[in-house]
């Protein structure tokens, strides 16, 4: 699933590229997508509306909208948004591009896509990107899609003084990169809480936007076992992993997020951060403190938790 430095990722690329032009429509072949209206409601009330700005809350993409309206798009587990340009499968035959026309049927992975990449490059060739199950059309001739093989990816529309009700987004924990977020702020958090350390910092409800993988790599850095208790962390362990939230999560931004799964930057290509990671799916390698230690998994509350069992107590 996305964590935040992926959805971050793709709100810095939405704003390079969508801020200041109009939506004239959308789509989608499976409606229930569109938690709070009916398609033909949804499209009514986006059309004509400028994108003024785009923002991140947890692993929420928050598109402020003209006219009071805000647009929320959760991509859930294996969404990821795409910039670009797709056209309707019967109208295929008419692009000249033989090569991506022959690509495109001789590759039954987009047999059930309706609408089907209008060029080459990594929305034609990454399969990963061949799920687009919505689609927001721009006045550029360009549009945003929702790659969602799993299909779990929500979108929320409501005037702007509502936002903050729907989904799950009025209960979120804190903002890690938050400035505001200081030691201390987070150290209370912690104040009568139990149970398993990488469970809580998974918790949407305790921090925003931490999930498995990146709850692996700043358990691994802090030298901190996933399954250590949060009740028996003292005051140093608390500022190792504080530090790390933040230390972790900027690197993966940095990296422009992973994409060992499902996630791609906007434009459909990877991003780096798979190629960075100490812990998370690194089952039977050494550490790469050359401490002796191999890296091993278990399970912590149904999730793979990866850690080194030599430096992290
Ligand atoms: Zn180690």
């Amino acid at each position: 699933m996305p964590e935040l430095p992926e959805v971050e990722t793709i709100v810095r690329q939405l704003n390079k590229k969508v801020k200041g032009f109009k939506l004239t429509d959308a789509w989608t072949d499976w409606p229930k997508t569109i938690k709070t209206h009916s398609l033909p409601q949804f499209r009514k009330e986006i059309k004509g509306r400028e994108i003024l700005h785009v923002k991140r809350r947890a692993k929420y993409i928050i598109i402020k909208l003209s006219g009071h309206k805000t647009m929320a798009i959760h991509q859930k587990i294996s969404g990821h948004l795409l910039y670009g340009k797709w056209i309707p499968r019967k109208e295929l035959i008419k692009l000249k591009d033989k090569e991506l026309i022959s690509k495109i049927k001789n590759n039954d992975k987009f047999d059930n896509q309706k609408w089907l990449p209008a060029e080459n490059g990594p929305l034609a060739d990454d399969p990963f990107n061949r799920h687009i199950r919505f689609i927001l059309f721009l006045n550029n001739g360009k549009m945003i899609g929702l790659s969602d093989l799993r299909r779990f990816g929500k979108i929320y529309l409501a005037d702007n003084d509502k936002i903050g009700s729907v989904g799950d987004i009025g209960r979120l924990g804190p903002e890690p990169l938050d400035p505001k977020f200081t030691f201390k702020k987070f150290k209370e958090l912690f104040k009568n809480k139990k149970g398993k350390v990488k469970q809580v910092l998974m918790d949407p409800f305790f921090i925003a936007g931490i999930g498995n993988i990146y709850s692996d790599e700043i358990l691994w850095y802090s030298g901190i076992l996933p399954t250590h208790r949060v009740e028996s962390l003292d005051t140093q362990d608390l500022k190792k992993i504080y530090k790390y939230i933040k230390f972790v999560l900027k690197k993966a931004i940095k990296a422009k997020g992973d994409s060992e799964q499902d996630y791609r930057k906007l434009d459909g290509t990877k991003g780096d951060f798979q190629n960075m990671t100490k812990a998370y799916q690194k089952t039977g390698q050494k550490c790469s403190k050359n401490d002796g230690g191999i890296i091993k998994r278990l399970k912590v509350g149904g999730r793979s938790a990866h850690y080194c069992p030599i430096h992290q107590k």
